[in-house]
């Protein structure tokens, strides 16, 4: 993710009141998704409200691990109306009497457990299923939850503004992170528990309904409708999920690298298309040499008419919220698709291992295009001694707080310390062998720092310790 400079400022003026502070050390704000009170204790045979991110309690759940979502939905704009169907297909990591699926609004229906009806209630964003029949503890199971309503968005104007499943004039912008995919279909909602998706989505014809993948297919739907069938083979995570749908035009092809190219715009952003389409390719091309292999089947880019003032790195498909994305954003939400989307965070507190890298990405972009180098880039931040990210350690983001500033650019400078430190040989087999190790998979920030000391052959504790966990300005 990332902010656009104009939603920066904004953000800034925010955070300069003192009851939002971010880096006075003041204790952190509520989970920036709202959580309210907790649900009762789980008794025996119930699967934990919440995956064990101690930062944000709920978000999540445990007991299982998904596989695979199916998720079909038909979105009418005009009445802002959504039917939805979602198979899950998971396995049971503990016996299961219960367990839950996140959900925020919508009205449910009717949930199945392998084909049985199961028991449901709703406890705040928890969808708590109790199926016909306890789950044994390693059984695979399917639930099926059929669902409809008008989906609403987060809106959290002091930290993240509006995410989830945003209505806009002609269909819906759809950018979820952190914990907003819980708006538009059940799931367990958290970076750890990464899945493979399909994606049916039924809309009025003339609109174009984009998800993550590939277009598998689009076939005519009874009232003149139309179904976009899309498929995400590589295991993704439920904020990166979308179904931005809409006016689109759209321009399709291969970038020279040969990797599947689709950039989508609303019309009111018809002169952006061609620059979209192009940069899109030419990035995605250069990240695959820097970082290695390009980790998915597509690659692109949307931008559509909400003026959400960020992009998000959707796998396969970062959005923009209503703006002409300039190079440098382009390359940030597409360094992403390594760092962030392939290679995900286990816990949101390690979420430098995201913004810090994709920001790196942005400045080394600027070297490769003759600009201003990386340590150009650091040094001019370094020179700021009161910018307020000295007092926020950027290795452990705060729940209230999570996308700090200091998250990303002293994430940023604590990647070209260490360039520095190890040198240019080193620093980019590092990354490279970061992405391959933990390819599809889960992170952490412990596990980069080892890497990176056994790649140098040098002890770091001293540098990471200062660059990301000291609220205070390291020395250099
Ligand atoms: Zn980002």
């Amino acid at each position: 993710m990332r902010f656009t400079r104009q939603a920066t400022a904004a953000l800034l003026a925010l955070l300069t009141l003192p009851a939002c502070a971010p880096s006075d050390g003041a204790a952190a704000t509520p989970a920036a998704s709202g959580k309210g009170t907790p649900a009762p204790v789980a008794d025996a045979g119930a699967g934990a409200p919440g995956i064990g991110d101690a930062d944000f309690p709920l978000d999540g759940n445990g007991g299982y691990d998904v596989g695979h979502y199916d998720v079909t939905i038909g979105y009418t704009p005009a009445t802002k109306h959504l039917d939805g169907v979602t198979t899950i297909d998971a396995t049971a990591t503990q016996p299961l009497s219960r367990f839950n699926l996140d959900l925020r609004g919508l009205e449910v229906s009717e949930v199945t457990v392998d084909g049985a009806k199961a028991g449901f209630d709703r406890r705040r964003d928890e969808l708590v299923i109790t199926p016909a029949t306890a789950l044994a503890k390693g059984a695979r199971f399917t639930v099926k939850v059929t669902y409809a309503g008008e989906p609403k968005p987060v809106k959290d104007p002091s930290n993240l503004g509006t995410y989830g499943f945003i209505p806009t004039t002609d269909g819906a912008f759809v950018a979820s992170e952190p914990s907003g995919s819980k708006t538009w279909f059940p799931n367990n909602d958290h970076p750890a528990d990464k899945a493979t998706f399909d994606f049916r989505i039924t809309v009025p014809r003339g609109l174009t309904a984009l998800a993550n993948g590939e277009l598998t297919g689009k076939t005519a739907a009874p009232g003149g409708r139309t179904t976009f069938t899309w498929r995400e083979t590589h295991p993704m995570v439920t904020y990166l999920a979308t179904a931005t749908l809409g006016k689109f035009e759209l321009r399709q092809g291969r970038t020279a690298g040969g990797i599947p190219n689709l950039a989508a715009v609303d019309p009111a952003y018809h002169d952006a298309l061609g620059k979209l389409y192009r940069v899109s390719g030419e990035v995605t091309d250069y990240w695959s040499k820097v970082f290695g292999p390009y980790p998915f089947s597509a690659t692109g880019g949307v931008v559509d008419n909400f003026s959400a003032g960020y992009a998000l790195e959707n796998q396969t498909k970062p959005m923009y919220g209503g703006f002409d994305p300039d190079t440098s954003i382009i390359a940030h939400e597409l360094a992403h698709q390594w760092f962030g989307d392939s290679v995900s965070i286990e816990r949101w507190k390690d979420l430098w291992l995201n913004e810090g890298f994709a920001t790196y990405a942005e400045w080394l972009w600027s070297e490769h295009t003759g600009g201003a180098t990386a340590e150009a880039m650091f040094r001019r931040q370094y020179a700021a001694k009161n910018d307020p990210i000295w007092k926020y350690p950027p290795g452990r983001a705060k729940p209230g707080d999570l996308f700090n500033q200091s998250v990303y650019r002293r994430g940023a400078m604590t990647l070209q310390v260490l360039r520095r430190a190890v040198g240019d040989e080193t620093f980019f087999k590092l990354l490279r062998t970061w992405v391959a190790d933990h390819k599809y998979g889960n992170a952490t920030t412990p596990e980069f720092i080892a890497l990176a000391e056994r790649l140098s052959g040098k002890q770091l504790d001293t540098l990471f310790d200062a660059w990301l966990f000291q609220p205070s300005r390291p020395e250099v």
